[in-house]
């Protein structure tokens, strides 16, 4: 998978690329994420991006040309299956959904940033718009770091067979059972006795009951199907 990501703040996703499993994914090869500043490509003397808003209001609006610019040049050295705008007013990302992208090779996001983006992008370049929830954030960098990462674990070869995204939650409609760790007592708080029986199928039987009763008592929309 190759990602793409235009942003005017580059550097807010040194972190979240620079650990754990995104980072061994990019050192494995499995996935290349290029870092595009949006300022890079834009036309005037003082590199602006932004600019007031027609009919007055409060914000600035990122302009379309820059973004046109970046976009039409990517677009230029390989194909692209989707140009993703993270927006609040987008599709809500779920599990499905980041399974479905996860199946792309080479994907744009769009970062936005103050009031959002000219309206002409959206309308003509971009081909999906995602949002991480129904809460409003500074910058579309968080949210596009939050798309990437839940994206990356999905790739084959990513997760090794012990940390398998197939058995982690939503991924069978059920939210998962609950995990335990050495000591097997601490303080008086005990693990359940089935998950020290040794007994393989009674152990996978507790945690698909277990999963079950989680997913009915937290997320019973999920069992709606
Ligand atoms: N005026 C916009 C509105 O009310 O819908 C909000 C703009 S927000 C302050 C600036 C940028 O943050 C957006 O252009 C978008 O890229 C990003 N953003 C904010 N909340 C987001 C969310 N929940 N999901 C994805 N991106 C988000």
């Amino acid at each position: 998978m190759r990602l793409d990501i235009i942003t005017i703040f580059p550097e807010m996703f040194i972190g979240p690329f620079s650990y754990s499993i995104v980072k061994r994914a990019i050192d494995k090869g499995l996935v290349e994420i290029h870092l595009h500043n949006l300022r890079d490509y834009a036309t005037t003397k003082h590199k602006n991006v932004d600019d007031y808003p027609f009919g007055g209001a409060a914000g600035m609006v990122l302009m379309i040309e820059p973004i046109d610019r970046c976009i039409t040049h990517l677009k230029g050295q390989r194909e692209y299956h989707e140009v993703i705008y993270l927006t609040p007013d987008g599709i809500l990302l779920n599990q499905p959904l980041a399974n479905h992208i996860s199946t792309k090779q080479n994907l744009i996001l769009l970062c936005g940033h103050y009031k959002g983006i000219d309206e002409r992008v959206r309308q003509h370049l971009i081909t999906l718009e995602v949002s991480i929830g129904d809460y409003v954030l500074s910058g579309g960098e968080l949210a596009a770091a939050v798309l990437s990462d839940s994206l990356i674990r999905l790739i084959p070869g990513v997760l090794g067979d012990e940390t398998s995204a197939l058995s982690d939650s939503f991924q069978d409609n059920l939210l998962s059972p609950p995990v335990y760790t050495r000591p097997a007592v601490y303080k008086d708080w005990a693990v359940p006795d089935v998950l020290l029986s040794g007994h393989e199928r009674k152990i996978h039987e507790w945690q698909h009951e277990q999963a079950i009763i989680r997913t009915q008592s937290r997320r019973p929309n999920l069992l709606e199907f």
